[in-house]
Order: C-alpha cells, then structure tokens, then sequence
C-alpha cells in the first residue's frame, strides 16, 4: 500500500553517458540529453530538452544567487541584473517595442491567463476552435465568440471578418484577437500577418499563442503587427516553469495585479495600496529568477543559431510527412491542406489501429517516443477525425533540435510494419 513511497531508482550510469556526437552538437547547438540506445524522442511539441548553454547559465547563476530586487548585497545585484537582463534578452527575442512589457510567468498558459484578467471591461475575445486549450479557454466565457475549426486560410480569414464586423455593428467595447502562430496538432503556421491585418480594420488587438512558433521561427512583434505574444520555456530548450507574456503596457498597467503581494506594490499604507507599473505589477512574490535566466539563454541561442535550426528541421519535417504519407493504411492530418508550410509536427491515425497501441509499440519496440491523445486541443482533433467509424484519438510525432535522419526513418518504417502487419 505504501509503494508509491518508495523512492525511483537511480538511472544506471551508462544511461547518462555521452553519446559520441550529436546532431545538434554538430549545428553548434548542443542539448544535455543522453541515452544509452539512441532514443528516439519525437515529443519536441511538447517540451524538449535543454540546451547546454542553458545548463552553463543555469550553473552559474546557481553558484552565485541572491535575493532579487530586494538586498544591497553584491549577489542581489547581481542577481537582480540578470534578471533584469533576461527580460532584455527576452524583449530582444521577440523584436519587443518601447511600449511593451516583459512579464515573466509560469508557462504560456499563465501568460494568456494573466492577459486574459488583464482585459479592460466590456472586452469581446475573438477566438478558432481549433486553438490550444491554454489559447481557447482563459476568456470570459460571456465575452469570447468562438469560431469553427476553419477549411482553409481564406476561410479562417472570412470567418474572423464575419465576426468582427458583425460585433462592430452593436458595440464598440475593446475587441481581442487570438491567434497561434503554430498549430500543436498539425504544425501548421498561421499566417499571423494576414489575420492582424482583419483585426486591425475593426480596431482589435491581436494575441499571438507562440507556444508551438517560438522554437522553429523567428518572431518579430513589430513586424507580424501583433500586441501580445505568449510562449513556454520548456518548448524552447530549457527547463519547465518559466515563460513569458510580452506586450503593450497600457492595459497591463491599468489592470489589476495578476497576483497580490510584495513586489507589486509601489507603496503600502493602512488606507490603500498602490500597485507598481510596469512588468512588477504582475510578478508579485519571489520570481523564478533560474527559470527566467535559462528562458533567456535559450533564447539567445536558439535565435544565435536560428537559420541552422530550422534548415535542420524543415528537411526532417519534410521526410517525416511524406514518409508516413506514402504509406498505405496511415492518414496524416491537416486543417489548411496537406502542401501547406508547417513547422516538425506530424498527427497521423493508422487504420484498425488504436493510437495508444501505435505509441505503445513505437516506445517499446523501437524505442521510438511520441504522444498520442488529443492534445489539449480536443475540438480541433474532434473535427479533424469526424466521420463514420473514424478514430477518436490521434498519434503526434514531433521533430526538434535531438531529431536525426535515422530517428525519422525508424520511426517511418516501424509504423509501416503497423499498418502492414498491426502491433
Ligand atoms: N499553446 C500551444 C500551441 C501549445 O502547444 C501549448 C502546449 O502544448 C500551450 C499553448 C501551453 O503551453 P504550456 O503548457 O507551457 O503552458
């Protein structure tokens, strides 16, 4: 009864010893994870490994931290510096203007949630079924249109102009735009710049769900004309509980505290508070200082290297697609059309074949990791696989810096022998 008490094993040694070369040692951008057989990991969707870079900055920060924004002490300076720098390095990232703020948050739902609370009154949200969970659900339910999973680009377009028009015709409360940069499910980019420009002709303002987009592509707030983007250190090769809202102060500053207590506050008296401005307003309490320093140096590196990331991955996403494409038995999933540009993420179903058994024997016979389910989009992948006797779950294979040729084809050919010869 008391099993679950008993502490997990140590990993045997050999478990943690380096493999020869890597590829993403090759392009320069070498990740910490280390395996005995080489595993295949194609859950880069939903976090991936760190970076070493962020191990080193990680490492020093640990040999060195002090209280933040509080002491007079040489390590609180310096640590309050990092900090500070991070959330210049962050901005930098992000292309971040004059009048935006860089709040450090938990992950990319807690950055929406905090938007999300941040809204002025009478704010209507415009959002596509066909969003993440952490992008569909923080709005106020009796405020948020929801629109249907689209068939394509210029239907998703026409949706949101419908919409919009439609609520400019009896109100002229504050609109809100959400869009995703990068489906989860299908890889697929948004057109970021075109859905803005509908918004921006009804006066809304536009969040971007960067979650998926951060990782693979260079994202320039100024230029996709967005005032908001979200996005999750764990995604971007550090470690888990430090992300990022950045985006234009005003509402951020005449919003209420995301959360109450110190740090937030600009003065304290028995007959009222006042709340700072600026990015402390929202980041009450100790901050994730060693998650904020290791978002940051993700992002330097990941940006340092951008060109050779996504060559690396464009080429694997390619033959991951069209491998599993080709073979008959196995559907491969798309909301814009199969030839449309799409970052590492594949979601296939194979014929008669349960997608937890798919992943359940790519993990064991082929030490092959991928995700099955629906993936916190359950909408999305309810009205992809409609239909008579279609599958109610789907599996997800998705492609990062660790991904190799040989994972690719061992992943390609294993599913093959499932649709053949079944698990
Ligand atoms: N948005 C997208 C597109 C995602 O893929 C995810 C995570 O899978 C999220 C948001 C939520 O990210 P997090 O779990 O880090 O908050």
């Amino acid at each position: 009864p008391r099993d679950h008490l008993r502490p997990v094993p140590a990993l045997p040694h050999a478990v943690l010893a380096p493999l020869p070369r890597t590829v993403a040692a090759d392009l320069g951008v070498p990740t910490l994870h280390r395996t005995v057989v080489d595993y295949a990991n194609f859950d880069h969707a939903a976090s991936t490994p760190a970076l070493e870079s962020v191990q080193a900055a990680v490492d020093a920060a640990l040999r060195t931290y002090s209280s933040v924004h509080r002491g007079n002490g040489y390590a609180s300076k310096v640590t309050s510096a990092w900090y500070e720098q991070a959330r210049e390095q962050v901005a930098s990232f992000v292309g971040a203007r004059e009048e935006d703020l860089v709040v450090f948050t938990r992950n990319t739902t807690d950055s929406l949630n905090l938007l999300a609370r941040a809204l002025p009154r009478r704010t209507t949200t415009f959002v596509f079924e066909s969003e993440h969970h952490a992008a569909l659900l923080p709005w106020d339910e009796r405020r948020t249109v929801r629109l249907p999973v689209p068939g394509s680009v210029e239907d998703a377009l026409v949706l949101l102009e419908e919409a919009l028009a439609e609520h400019a015709r009896t109100s002229d409360g504050p609109r809100l735009v959400v869009v995703t940069g990068a489906s989860n499910v299908t890889g697929e980019l948004w057109p970021v710049e075109r859905f803005t420009e509908v918004a921006r002709r009804y006066a809304a303002r536009v969040a971007l769900d960067a979650a998926q987009l951060a990782p693979h592509r260079r994202i320039d707030v100024g230029a996709l004309d967005v005032d908001y983007v979200a996005f999750s250190g764990h995604k971007l090769y550090a470690p888990f509980g430090a992300g990022v809202l950045v985006g234009r102060a005003d509402w951020l500053d005449a919003a209420a505290p995301y959360l109450r207590g110190g740090g937030a506050t600009a003065r304290v008296s028995e007959r009222e508070v006042q709340w700072s401005q600026g990015s402390a307003r929202h980041e009450a309490g100790s901050p994730n200082v060693i998650g904020a320093i290791a978002l940051a140096a993700a992002c330097a590196t990941v940006e340092a290297h951008r060109d050779a990331i996504e060559a690396h991955e464009s080429a694997l996403a390619q033959r991951l697609q069209a491998g599993l494409a080709a073979i008959e038995g196995v559907s491969t999933w798309s909301v814009f059309g199969e030839g449309h540009d799409r970052v590492g993420v594949v979601t296939f179903t194979v014929d008669g074949v349960d997608s937890s058994l798919v992943s359940a024997s790519l993990s064991a016979e082929h030490g092959v990791g991928v995700r099955d389910g629906k993936f916190c989009a359950h909408l999305l992948v309810d009205a992809l696989l409609d239909g008579p006797g279609a599958p109610a779950t789907a599996v997800r294979a998705s492609v990062g810096l660790a991904s190799t040729v040989e994972h690719v084809d061992r992943l390609v050919s294993a599913v093959s022998r499932l649709a053949e010869h079944g698990p």
